[in-house]
């Protein structure tokens, strides 16, 4: 059994990670808030035996084989550097950092002690991108020469908190929507982003100038170039990710979620094919790799460097909106 610590009394665990860690028979032993009460609340209602507002104390029991940090963004690299030192197995939530040098240190901390370190990239975990990515592999679509990726979506008024008024916790769409943009198309399209435009906007919620949405076009490796819409703003818009080939295109709706749903369809000379793909939960499919990439089998789902990557991918387009200029994505790897 692998045992876990939680580090941040966050929704995200609540409603996903919790869940995704038992069903692999994995056990969550403690809780860590900055705030005792809401460290001690959080355990009683999700089952877990104890709670701290302290990292050492959660960090020094030898009862804690791994650590999933998901706290607000600011505060990875040092909690994931702590983990490191105590020779604990990391999973960081996206963005890793504010900053790729930060990123970097992270993810070489973790190869120095010997442990595992992934990004909670959930999409890719998808039956639905995984489908795709299959089927652009396989030539399907012939040679891939455009992406259109829909993530605009509303931001519900009980997470309507630092990500749109707190700069300094990492706050923005960018960071919170567009690494998720960056990690699918690298994944599905076995391919790198390379430079990248982008124009934002704060549409009403994002305060004090912080971006709620984002607009980007990308160009990859490959020569194919990528358009992106993130949004908090955008009530009724739905989400899709398409990919379009010299023989055919990829369609799929509703599928930059957190729940394994949607459709994928190949249009081509020879009509609509709806694709069927695995439905499973992202999450448990995550924590299944993680816990095998624990025991020695396999690499996690997505790994320090996969967060390294759309980590400078956010950063280039936040500098690209603020200049105005094509801005290469530069990963240091
Ligand atoms: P939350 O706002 O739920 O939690 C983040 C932190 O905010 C917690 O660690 C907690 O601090 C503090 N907090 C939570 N509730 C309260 C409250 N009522 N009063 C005061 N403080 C509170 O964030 P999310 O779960 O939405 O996101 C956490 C991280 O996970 C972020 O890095 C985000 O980018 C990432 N994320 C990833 C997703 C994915 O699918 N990969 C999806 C959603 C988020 P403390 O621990 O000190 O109590």
């Amino acid at each position: 059994t692998i045992r876990w610590g939680l580090v941040g009394a966050s929704n995200i665990a609540r409603e996903h990670v919790i869940n995704a860690i038992r069903a692999n028979g994995g056990e969550v032993v403690s809780v860590m808030s900055a705030d005792a009460g809401r460290a001690n609340a959080y355990a009683a209602a999700n089952g877990i035996p104890s709670a701290t507002d302290s990292l050492d104390a959660l960090l020094s029991r030898d009862d804690v084989d791994a650590v999933y940090i998901s706290t607000t963004n600011e505060l990875h690299r040092d909690q994931a550097l702590a983990a490191a030192r105590a020779g604990k197995h990391i999973l960081c939530e996206k963005p890793l950092a504010l900053d790729l040098s930060d990123a970097h240190r992270m993810v070489d901390a973790a190869r120095a002690a010997g442990v595992v370190f992934a990004t909670n990239h959930h999409l890719r975990n998808a039956g639905a991108h995984r489908a795709m990515r299959t089927a652009i592999a396989e030539g399907r679509i012939g040679r891939p020469l455009a992406a259109r990726v829909f993530h605009a979506v509303f931001l519900p008024p009980f997470l309507q908190g630092w990500r749109i008024n707190a700069p300094a916790a990492g706050g923005g769409v960018i960071l919170d929507i567009a690494v998720h943009d960056a990690d699918t198309l690298r994944f599905v399209l076995q391919d790198e982003p390379e430079s990248v435009v982008a124009m934002t906007q704060s549409g009403g919620m994002g305060e004090g100038g912080l971006a709620d949405a984002v607009m980007t076009t990308v160009t990859f490796r490959s020569g194919l170039i990528a358009q992106t819409h993130d949004a908090f703003t955008a009530k009724y818009a739905g989400t899709g990710f398409e990919v379009h080939g010299t023989e055919g295109s990829l369609i799929a709706r509703d599928v930059m979620t957190q729940k394994p749903v949607g459709s994928v369809v190949l249009r081509n000379e020879s009509g609509e094919h709806v694709i069927d793909f695995d439905r499973g939960d992202l999450y448990v499919r995550a924590l299944g790799a993680f816990h095998g990439a624990v025991r020695g089998e396999g690499e996690p789902a997505a790994t320090g460097e996969d967060g390294i990557r759309s980590l400078a991918f956010g950063l280039a387009v936040a500098e690209a909106a603020k200049t105005g200029g094509t801005v290469k994505v530069e990963t240091g790897l």
